[in-house]
């Protein structure tokens, strides 16, 4: 199978990445060719990124209209389609401020580092711990990756950043226990993504909120997989009725293109001053164009409402694959952003449904995820699980 393009791979691309022996070329929709002109219907959908699907009309047209004007002129300089960006996310969210800048490692950081900028001079005491996660993930760079409660992440790049320390997820009285006037933050995913598709009880972050409140402490949410849309509300947090001070995005902000974005209230946002922080590209003309644009298909063609009826349809369809095959043992997720853990590896089952031209990724082993364009029908749906349930 092997061919030209994956040979020379081999040899000029780093090697940090495993990847099936597919090229693929192109996309419309819900799916993808491969260069020998085989289609996959795609439930990866670039990781939880392109979730108006590929090559959507309105986004090539958005970015080209303003790749004829303008491209990029840094941050030096203020641009119309940035601040109209900024302006959306804050009339649609809890926050008051927007810092633009490339990826989701990069919104952490600016997080990470505004959380720590917020409480340096603003506290009597030394503030700057942060609590994290255990399964948890936010990232590659040396600070979101020491942010970050899995092991493989970190192994081999020690002395980590120093501050932050991680408890079990969904468990209140170890953040009772560990929470004090040290800790500046309480970093969490509202569901836990790359760390197996773990939604919080009911009632957990409610009651985070309160005991960031107790003590005094920012809390952030990294919403970079479960924002947009991703879990059948516009963002995560609106399920669970808790607001936090700092949200973080990217992925499905520019259905592929490459934008991260750090949101804050203003209380806490006015810590960064002229000089505080930049980026050269972040916001820049040619992605906020294709962002904006990404945001208004997403709520006039009804996007979200759309991935709230099939996901929940597609979970149905899950559980009923569950109840047939006792090599599932757990359906989780929410919106489109599910997943089964089976009992046995799952690589076999991706690379079976490779070859029957679905893609899907295997997470922690034993976790096939689903994360689709949000666009995804119920009849795509319907061949997938059929696919599934042939293979299992
Ligand atoms: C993907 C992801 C990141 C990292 O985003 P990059 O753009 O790869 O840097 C951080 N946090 C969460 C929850 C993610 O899913």
């Amino acid at each position: 199978m092997k061919n030209d393009i994956i040979e020379k791979a081999e040899q000029v691309i780093a090697n940090t990445y495993k990847r099936p022996p597919i090229v693929i070329e192109k996309g419309m929709g819900c799916r993808v060719w491969d260069t020998k002109g085989k289609s996959y219907l795609d439930f990866v959908a670039g990781v939880a990124v392109c979730s108006l699907g590929h090559t959507h009309p309105r986004v090539v047209k958005a970015m080209c209209r303003q790749a004829d004007i303008l491209f990029h002129v840094s941050n030096l300089y203020y641009t119309v389609p940035q601040v109209k960006l900024a302006e959306w996310l804050v009339e649609n969210s809890f926050a008051d401020k927007v810092f633009f800048c490339n990826s989701g490692a990069e919104a952490n950081e600016a997080a990470i580092k505004l959380a720590r900028k917020y409480f340096n001079g603003n506290s009597k005491e030394e503030r700057f711990r942060i609590i994290s996660m255990e399964r948890s993930f936010h990232g590659r760079t040396m600070a979101t990756l020491s942010a970050t409660g899995q092991n493989k992440v970190k192994k081999g790049y020690d002395p980590v950043l120093e501050g932050f320390d991680f408890i079990p997820f969904n468990d209140v009285k170890a953040l009772a226990d560990k929470i004090d006037n040290s800790t500046c933050a309480v970093l969490l995913e509202p569901i836990q993504g790359e760390g197996g598709l773990w939604c919080p009880d009911p009632g957990y972050l409610k009651e985070v909120r309160r005991l960031c409140d107790e003590a005094g402490a920012l809390l952030v949410f990294d919403e970079i997989q479960t924002g947009i849309g991703r879990t059948g509300k516009l963002f995560a947090y609106q399920h669970f009725g808790v607001e936090p001070d700092i949200m973080t995005l990217a992925k499905a902000l520019g259905n592929g293109l490459p934008i991260g974005a750090m949101l804050a209230k203003e209380h806490v946002a006015s810590a960064f001053v002229h000089g505080s922080h930049a980026s050269t590209f972040g916001g820049t003309p040619i992605i906020t164009s294709a962002a904006l644009e990404v945001l208004k298909v997403l709520s006039e063609e009804k996007v979200v409402d759309h991935c709230e009826r099939v996901g929940e349809y597609f979970r149905q369809r899950l559980m009923w694959l569950k109840s047939k095959h006792s090599s599932i043992v757990d359906v989780r997720g929410m919106g489109l952003m599910l997943g089964i853990e089976l009992d046995v590896e799952g690589e076999p089952v991706v690379n079976e449904c490779l070859d029957r031209g679905f893609l899907v990724n295997c997470i922690q082993g034993k976790v096939i995820r689903f994360i689709p364009p949000l666009i995804i029908s119920k009849q795509e749906i319907d061949a997938l699980v059929s696919c599934l349930d042939d293979i299992l």
